[in-house]
């Protein structure tokens, strides 16, 4: 397999895709911080599914970590993370420094989806999703995609953005595709390898617990009752520290009493110092 260009600045990027644009129609794109796994994987195959040309940003994003997050130690595998999108099919790597992406820092004008940021990862990551959205939406500006490819195991971004777009009138759709997990349930994550082995043994515990909570919702209705569970059966994993384990409304993503609307069960779990998050929709 030939290997993938990789273009590490915003003028470079637009000369590659000023031809592909004319030859191929479709731009299809898929942002990531890099240490790619499977789960990143399947949003390049969907993505080449459904466009001609497809572009893969690998960006560790400072603006999106607070300042005791992993910033620093994220993993930066580039040489691997080109390799995996060769074999899934993408056309193009976008590698750029922070100082490509911010040559003013910080940058004076952000993004802010309010509400939608509101709970969730939003209350334990104050500044998150503006770091996110503002990042991404340089991204989409950038690129220009007709198609950008989410996963769903960030089902709060994915909402986010999906607004954004809708309210700022970007001209692009946001496709959003299903959790990739391990064979024993547990979501694919680039933070997974920061679990020691008997962190990793028990991590499967999360999505048990959110499994047993969608079980559950067929009887229970009163969502404070099935948040109640949820939190305990998070809680009695080894070594677990709940951030948050919330019912909401799948759309609006506000807390819910009652079970009566599409929701979705989200939770953020520390095993030892890795946060991993999960969700699961609920019938
Ligand atoms: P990240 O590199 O962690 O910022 O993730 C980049 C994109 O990959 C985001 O849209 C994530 O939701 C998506 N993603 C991460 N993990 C998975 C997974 N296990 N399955 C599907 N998509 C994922």
């Amino acid at each position: 397999m030939s290997a993938l260009p990789v273009d590490t600045t915003v003028s470079m990027l637009r000369m590659s895709l000023r031809t592909a644009r004319y030859e191929k129609d479709y731009i299809g794109f898929v942002p990531t911080m890099g240490a790619l796994h499977a789960g990143h994987a399947a949003l390049v195959r969907a993505a080449k599914a459904q466009t001609a040309f497809v572009v893969v940003s690998v960006f560790v994003n400072p603006t999106q970590f607070g300042p005791k997050e992993d910033f620093a130690k994220y993993p930066r595998t580039l040489e691997a993370d080109t390799k995996l999108c060769a074999e899934a099919g993408a056309d193009l790597i976008f590698a750029p420094a922070v100082e490509e992406m911010y040559p003013l820092m910080p940058p004076l004008t952000t993004v802010d989806v309010s509400s939608l940021g509101d709970h969730l990862c939003g209350a334990s990551r104050p500044g998150h999703f503006r770091g996110v959205c503002t990042v991404v939406l340089k991204l989409l500006n950038i690129v220009q995609p007709s198609f950008a490819f989410f996963g769903s195991k960030d089902y709060q971004q994915a909402a986010i953005i999906r607004r954004m777009v809708r309210d700022l009138n970007v001209n692009v759709g946001i496709e959003v595709v299903p959790t990739v997990r391990e064979p024993d349930g547990l979501a694919l994550s680039s933070r997974n390898r920061y679990l020691s082995a008997s962190e990793r043994a028990v991590a499967p515990g999360i999505y048990a617990a959110l499994q047993a909570t969608r079980a559950r919702a067929a009887t229970v209705r009163a969502v404070p009752a099935l948040e109640a569970e949820l939190r305990a059966a998070l809680s009695a994993i080894p070594g677990a520290r709940v951030d948050y384990a919330s019912v909401v409304d799948a759309d609006t993503l506000q807390p819910l009493a009652e079970l009566d609307r599409p929701a979705v069960a989200a939770v953020a779990v520390f095993l030892g110092t890795t946060r991993l998050i999960d969700n699961v929709a609920l019938p």
